[in-house]
């Protein structure tokens, strides 16, 4: 359920309706902004009183919100969010370029790409250290040692780090990193999701292979049902019938969820497409369409990457990519 307030109200009298409402076991969430206050209601509103909530002289309108994804739903929260990691920041506008390889593999790797993808304008370090492998026999990162290989990139260049946890029995690891990666595998892994809403980091969750947008806000809903507002959405392509391509981009899904939420949705045109030299043409059309970032896997050597070369970009080609982004960004805007 949702009540508006009418603009200009009292803190005190807006004070008082919130602690009324928490009193009968509701969770409020307030969206102050800028026109107006909107009062998220989460909990068992069958009992609420719609009609005495609405004559109170404070209150323009009272609804309720059909969908189950409530705190992260538009309706809770109008304006959009803008998630902060460091200086960088992501939606409401801002537009965020991560880039780095699909793993860690050595210092010098991690370390040359940070700085390539730094000076080509990335505002983010991307690189994974526990990977999900289809194959057990696949390389599956350098684990610990890969999250201490990206904070030493993270050190030389000043570019946050985003990297993928995959079993909450490693949080403790993840202490100092900047934004936690759910990979599309885990997006329905319920118990991480949990534990994640209970940290203050920022969660960039990918929809899974096969998972409709209703999941993925269901999943977001999860992580901020526990307290944890920061969660970046990622469309990284989804299962279809056809096989030309590793998965199919579903760029409507960037507008769609601008809809259904006020979470930023960014694009991974990598995973979604798995060659290389379809990356930058989905990339410019996230950008054109409204995404709020992208992540694009970047290798300075793709053709003896240990993970995903045939994706990677080589530092070059992402250079002219970005330099192409800004330009469609500047078109989009206008
Ligand atoms: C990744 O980003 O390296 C990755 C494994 O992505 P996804 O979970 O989207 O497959
Ligand atoms: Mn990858």
């Amino acid at each position: 359920m949702i009540v508006v307030l009418k603009s200009g109200v009292e803190q005190e009298k807006q004070a008082q309706l919130i602690d009324w409402l928490s009193e009968q076991g509701l969770q409020v969430h307030i969206s102050q902004g800028e026109y107006q206050t909107v009062l998220g209601l989460v909990g068992d509103t069958t009992r609420v009183d719609m009609d005495l909530i609405g004559s109170l002289g404070i209150v323009d309108s009272v609804k309720r919100v059909t969908e189950p994804f409530k705190c992260c739903n538009r309706k809770f929260h109008p304006e959009d969010t803008v998630v902060q990691v460091g200086n960088v920041r992501i939606g409401g506008g801002h537009f965020c370029m991560m880039a780095g390889p699909c793993s860690v593999e050595s210092e010098e790797q991690i370390v040359a790409v940070a700085k390539a993808v730094k000076a080509s304008g990335a505002d983010m370090l991307r690189g994974g250290a526990f990977k999900p492998r289809t194959s057990p026999y696949d390389f599956a990162g350098l684990k610990a040692e890969g999250l201490e290989l990206l904070k030493i990139a993270r050190q030389e260049t000043g570019l946050p780090i985003v990297t993928e946890i995959m079993s909450i029995v490693d949080l403790h690891l993840f202490e100092d990193v900047d934004v936690l990666q759910v990979g599309a595998r885990n997006m329905q892994n319920f118990d991480l999701l949990r534990e994640l809403g209970k940290t203050r980091k920022p969660i960039l969750l990918k929809r899974g292979l096969a998972n409709t947008l209703k999941e993925l806000l269901m999943s977001a809903e999860y992580i901020m049902a526990s307290g944890n507002e920061q969660v970046i959405l990622c469309e990284r392509g989804i299962r279809t019938f056809d096989d030309y391509t590793r998965n199919t981009l579903d760029l409507a899904a960037v507008p769609m969820l601008h809809e259904l939420t006020h979470l930023p949705v960014i694009v991974d045109p990598s995973h979604a497409t798995g060659i290389n030299r379809l990356v930058s043409p989905m990339a410019l059309a996230a950008a054109a369409c409204g995404a709020d970032g992208l992540i694009i896997e970047v290798h300075n050597d793709p053709i003896h990457a240990l993970c995903d070369g045939a994706q990677s970009l080589r530092p070059e080609q992402f250079d002219a990519l970005a330099r192409k982004v800004r330009t469609v960004r500047e078109v989009a805007l206008a």
